[in-house]
């Protein structure tokens, strides 16, 4: 018995002396999903985040008389993001996921075609028939099987995708989403690796938590909060610097200067870079060669339904002349009663950070780009408008270039209690929720090696 309880008392002795006061900047799902691991493992985690509330990219915003939240950006699910649905399942909320199955369309010639899978592309008529047809089917059932990514990185997806589908089918089906997603600046340097990413794992049902995104988020903050994790939300770290061998200062703005034993960043790469006092120069230069596209999306709720035939996203090639990449009618994804029967539709497109798009109103924004609602649905008119609202981040897509894996900065950064966990880390995979939560999972696995060491 006095044995037992001597050992009782040297390990809570030991507990304690582990216990560690943890900075996480960004509540977003990676942030999120880290403080819950280094919470369940007795360390005491402070969250800060610039915004007002948790969801980071995938945080969503709802008007009086809408039931559920509508996200920011577009977001949904696949069926294969293993990581989220599994932090799901262990929150004890998966019969809280929803996987309807909406209709993703591609334009050609002024019609639209189903455009949400191989099988799905293989029945239209824009990728030709015959050899054009065996080659696509082929080239599907290949990067849906290989897990060779490594390989396929060496390559460009446009030197890829001429060479095995062929110059017709690359200019009709992937130019495009090249050309949409990256620009004509990027679009010829993209890896292959990016494209198989796309195309290995995703799956036709489209997920989402009932209330949205944000009420996942929310919840998830609350369990965290019941926990003993703490949140400053509205506050903004303009600094972190190193102190001493086990300690970081956080300098907020506006607020006093915290001190912690290890803090863990998913800004974006440019963001650290400017934030960390310290960083070798290599790894400096490692975070500020990285690239990335921002994202500029007008949400709009409107009085009637735009597409008739009930697509959800429409896939539009810059060469069409449509103005934006992507047209998503969310309300035919999920029903319009959730959100008063209004009708929402979002507008995006993926530029480069310096494009005008950042700097024109939501006015002018609205003049280029309402009119392009009539190809969708001749008898739209701009009276079915009832509210907008202006999205755009600097930060929203990772460009992945040739040998991308050799450029990924480590989450343990040069400096000691310092690890960095963010969407330009998540490679081979697209960005997306789902990583997020692997990858602040690995960072919160390997804080907890390094305290334990
Ligand atoms: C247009 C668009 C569409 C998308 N579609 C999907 C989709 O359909 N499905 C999907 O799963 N994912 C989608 N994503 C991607 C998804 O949103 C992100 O991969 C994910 O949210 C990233 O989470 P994160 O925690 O890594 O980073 P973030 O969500 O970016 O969180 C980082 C947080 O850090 C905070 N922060 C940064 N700097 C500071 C600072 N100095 N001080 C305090 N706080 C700071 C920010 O405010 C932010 O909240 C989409 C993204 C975009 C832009």
């Amino acid at each position: 018995m006095e044995y037992g309880q001597q050992f009782i008392r040297i390990y809570h002795e030991v507990y304690r002396l582990k216990t560690k006061r943890i900075a996480i900047i960004g509540a977003g799902f990676g942030g999120l999903s880290a403080a819950y691991d280094l919470s369940r493992k007795g360390h005491q985690v402070v969250v800060y985040d610039s915004d007002d509330g948790p969801g980071g990219l995938a945080r969503g915003f709802k008007e009086p008389a809408w039931k559920w939240s509508v996200e920011k950006y577009y977001h949904h699910w696949f069926a294969s993001d293993q990581h989220v649905l599994g932090l799901i399942n262990e929150l004890g909320w998966r019969n809280k996921v929803i996987f309807p199955r909406p209709y993703t369309v591609m334009y050609y010639k002024d019609e639209f075609y189903p455009f949400d899978s191989i099988m799905t592309a293989l029945t239209n008529p824009i990728i030709g028939w015959g050899l054009s047809k065996l080659r696509f089917g082929m080239i599907g059932l290949y990067l849906r099987l290989t897990t060779n990514w490594k390989a396929l990185e060496k390559v460009s997806a446009e030197s890829w995708m001429k060479k095995w589908a062929g110059q017709s089918v690359y200019e009709k089906m992937w130019a495009p989403l090249l050309q949409g997603k990256f620009g004509d600046r990027y679009m010829h340097d993209v890896n292959m690796a990016w494209m198989w990413a796309r195309l290995h794992a995703r799956t036709t049902r489209l997920g989402t938590f009932e209330g949205g995104f944000q009420a996942f988020a929310n919840a998830f903050q609350q369990r965290l909060s019941e926990m003993s994790v703490q949140f400053q939300f509205g506050t903004i770290i303009k600094e972190i610097k190193h102190i001493n061998e086990s300690h970081l200062k956080l300098i907020p703005a506006g607020k006093k200067p915290e001190i912690f034993d290890a803090c863990l960043v998913t800004s974006s790469p440019r963001q650290l870079a400017g934030m960390a006092d310290g960083l070798s120069q290599t790894y400096l230069k490692g975070l500020l060669s990285l690239k990335h596209m921002g994202a500029v999306v007008l949400v709009i709720s409107l009085r009637q339904q735009l597409s008739r035939e009930g697509y959800y996203w429409f896939n539009l090639p810059k060469s069409a002349g449509f103005p934006f990449l992507a047209l998503v009618e969310h309300t035919n994804y999920l029903s319009p009663d959730y959100f008063g029967g209004d009708h929402i539709i979002y507008i995006g497109d993926y530029l480069e950070p310096d494009h005008e798009h950042f700097n024109l109103s939501k006015d002018e924004l609205l003049k280029r780009f309402i009119p392009s609602l009539a190809r969708i649905n001749p008898e739209f008119r701009p009276d079915w408008v009832k509210k907008s609202w202006l999205h755009r981040t600097r930060y929203a897509q990772p460009v992945p270039l040739i040998h991308h894996s050799e450029n990924l900065p480590e989450i343990r950064t040069p400096i000691k209690g310092l690890y960095y966990a963010s969407m330009s880390q998540v490679y081979p995979w697209d960005r997306g929720t789902n990583f997020a939560v692997e990858i602040g999972r690995k960072a919160a696995r390997l804080m907890i090696e390094d305290f334990v060491c």
